[in-house]
């Protein structure tokens, strides 16, 4: 096993650019904790030397890699097999050297579930033997769909929720997703860009994945006002930085339960090691020294 080799291995960031990711922060840890002589690095690979970068993933003392901005589709073609969820969304954000193959796949998505899951949402189901997240019986609010939001919708349409309602300022990009997702599900699905439209009042989940909020103190909402959700409505914001964005800090005065994208980014990762390792993540390890 991984435990027991004394080689150095090595798995990396590839993105353009990378510096400023926290992944090495909870990464390089996990890795110590474990006794796996890997080292996470960070491998700044500018759009040119992307094919380059990729087939030095099939060297042998290589575990494969995380994928960010701006190549996580870019690299669909250039891995060995995707996994179906990977290949629905249409993004790839791990790749794992296994067998003397690349497999791709999308761990932004189970990552958010994961989350999600630990603010109290949802149930873990057992089927085929394998864990799941299920979150049907719930009405979900998607406030964007650019890469991140597809990963979110792709999840949480997977995991059974019963309807939902993607909500973009360039509505042909929401119509693109729902109707990117109506191929392979049979769900209410609508899309729209009004942020004043009334929404139903059963929403129970609503998810920020626009990059409103990530440089300004005050922004504009993605929505027009949250006066009009149920009180037991769960307000999620993928963006870490900064913690509380000024979606949140107004939920949170109005009294919503609520939660920054901190923990996506952990569940991701987390999902991430154990493809690369066949292990389970040491996750309280990986939080403590994300935090
Ligand atoms: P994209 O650039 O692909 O998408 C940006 C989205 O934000 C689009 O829906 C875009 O709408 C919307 N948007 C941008 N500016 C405005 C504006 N002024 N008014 C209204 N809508 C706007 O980015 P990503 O999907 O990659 O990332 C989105 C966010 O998610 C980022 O903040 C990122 O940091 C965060 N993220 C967090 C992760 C985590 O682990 N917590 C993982 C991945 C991302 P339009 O289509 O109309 O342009």
């Amino acid at each position: 096993t991984l435990m027991q080799t004394t080689k150095q291995l090595r798995v990396g960031l590839i993105g353009d650019p990378v510096a400023h990711s926290f992944s090495p922060r909870f990464q390089q840890p996990a890795f110590d904790a474990l006794g796996i002589p890997a080292r996470y690095e960070l491998w700044h690979t500018p759009a040119k030397q992307l094919v380059e970068r990729i087939r030095s993933l099939c060297e042998p003392d290589c575990l494969g890699a995380n994928v960010t901005i701006p190549h996580k589709e870019a690299v669909l073609p250039l891995v060995d097999k995707i996994d179906p969820l990977a290949a629905r969304i249409g993004a790839i954000n791990t790749i794992v050297h296994r067998d003397d193959y690349l497999h791709g796949y999308n761990t932004d998505a189970l990552g958010l579930l994961h989350a999600l899951h630990e603010h109290g949402l949802g149930e873990m189901e057992m089927s085929n033997n394998r864990q799941h997240i299920s979150l049907r019986g719930h009405t979900a609010i998607l406030l964007g769909a650019g890469g991140a939001a597809r990963a979110a919708a792709f999840a949480l349409v997977d995991a059974g929720v019963e309807q939902l309602i993607i909500l973009n300022r360039h509505l042909e990009r929401a119509r693109h997703l729902a109707a990117d997702l109506l191929r392979y599900y049979d769900r209410p699905i609508f899309s729209l860009n009004d942020p004043s439209f009334l929404i139903p009042r059963a929403s129970s989940i609503i998810i920020n994945a626009t990059s409103l909020g990530l440089h300004e103190d005050i922004s504009p909402l993605p929505v027009e006002t949250l006066a009009q959700f149920d009180p037991d409505t769960f307000i999620y914001d993928m963006i870490y930085n900064p913690s509380q964005t000024y979606l949140l800090c107004q939920a949170r005065l109005m009294g919503f339960n609520t939660a920054n994208g901190l923990s996506m980014l952990l569940h991701q990762g987390a999902q991430a090691f154990t493809l690369w390792t066949n292990q389970p993540a040491p996750i309280e390890i990986m939080r403590k020294s994300l935090m």
